[in-house]
């Protein structure tokens, strides 16, 4: 099959707001008057982000929904999108379940794949994405003001848990088994509410890398700190019952692929984020309240066991003993 043909049968649908799309040079967006341009690159590499057998359909899915999920943590409305991939073959069930998993995510968000890019080589996926937001409103990681709440949407660890299991650091049975698995390769970023955060949230980031480091950027982007304890960090039902294992609680703390929302705000929105978390129908759970920087200590999760809270300070991760 030819470059042109692959593109054609399994990366070309129609669009719904571009000039135009693959198939030229470049393609043609208009951004609304009024919008500012929002634009981010994520990259998947077999072996590194997923596992070489992992399913096709979930890869796909996946390579959109990480980058949607950087657009929700600006606040951004995500609607283009370009994908550069290299495959080793063209192998074609592979590539119809990546697509259709690729697509569904586009469908499910409203984005137009707008072009990219066809290599062969060792499986790779890029993509970037392209949003809008109203001009000077983006939220940033910087905002983040002395005495604002934290907050999270969602449940943390279950991806992290999902991926310990399938590496067969723990098993997991059931209900935590589909949910983990679930996180893990079916992520549902949090579009809708990063929309809604505008002139709500002071600052945002998505939790893709865990909550200490993630929240670790916006405490360092902001200048402040804050005091984590793990209790009031959300969880599935099966972490709850758990939370004394170390895996579990280095799941929850420093556990990536969330792709949940961790934003501050001053206590003063309370009321609406709880109406937001009601209308959207989303937990978002306060856990902490930010401060000035507290002294350096260095971070120990085993002291996590005696139940002592993890302090986070501009400069690092720091178990406060108390
Ligand atoms: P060029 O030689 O100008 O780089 P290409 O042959 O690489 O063009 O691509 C032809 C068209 O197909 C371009 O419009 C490009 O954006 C699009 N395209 C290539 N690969 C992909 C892909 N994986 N997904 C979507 N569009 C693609
Ligand atoms: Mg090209």
């Amino acid at each position: 099959m030819s470059e042109f043909k692959l593109i054609q049968k399994y990366f070309t649908r129609p669009t719904r707001h571009t000039h135009l799309g693959a198939g030229d040079d470049a393609a043609l967006v208009t951004v609304a008057e009024s919008m500012q341009l929002v634009i981010s690159t994520d990259m998947l590499v077999a072996g590194t982000h997923f596992f070489h057998d992992a399913a096709a359909v979930d890869v796909g899915w996946k390579a959109l929904a990480v980058s949607v999920s950087d657009m929700a943590a600006m606040g951004a409305q995500a609607k283009w999108a370009t994908l550069a991939i290299a495959l080793p073959n063209v192998d074609e069930k592979w590539l119809a379940e990546f697509s259709s998993g690729f697509f569904a995510c586009a469908e499910a968000f409203n984005i137009d794949l707008i072009g990219g890019d066809t290599t062969k080589g060792p499986l790779n996926i890029s993509v970037t994405i392209m949003g809008e937001v109203p001009t000077g409103k983006a939220l940033k990681r910087s905002g983040a003001q002395t005495g604002d709440d934290i907050w999270v949407s969602g449940t943390l660890g279950n991806a992290a848990l999902g991926l310990a299991h399938l590496q067969g650091k723990t098993m997991l049975k059931n209900d935590a088994l589909q949910t983990s698995i679930h996180a893990l390769y079916r992520p549902a970023p949090r579009m809708e509410l990063g929309l809604a955060l505008i002139g709500i949230a002071t600052s945002c980031i998505d939790i893709s890398d865990g909550l200490l480091a993630d929240l670790g950027h916006v405490l360092k982007a902001s200048n402040l700190g804050a005091t984590i304890h793990l209790e009031r960090i959300p969880v599935s039902p099966y972490q709850a019952n758990h939370l004394h294992q170390p895996l579990v609680q280095q799941c929850t703390l420093a556990g990536g692929d969330d792709y949940e929302l961790c934003f501050t705000a001053p206590p003063s929105k309370r009321d609406e984020i709880e109406r937001l978390s009601q209308q959207q129908n989303i937990a978002l759970t306060c856990i902490a309240i930010t401060h000035k920087p507290a002294v350096h200590l260095d971070i120990d999760l085993q002291a996590m066991y005696q139940n002592k809270p993890l302090s986070l300070s501009n400069q690092g991760f720091d178990h406060f003993g108390q």
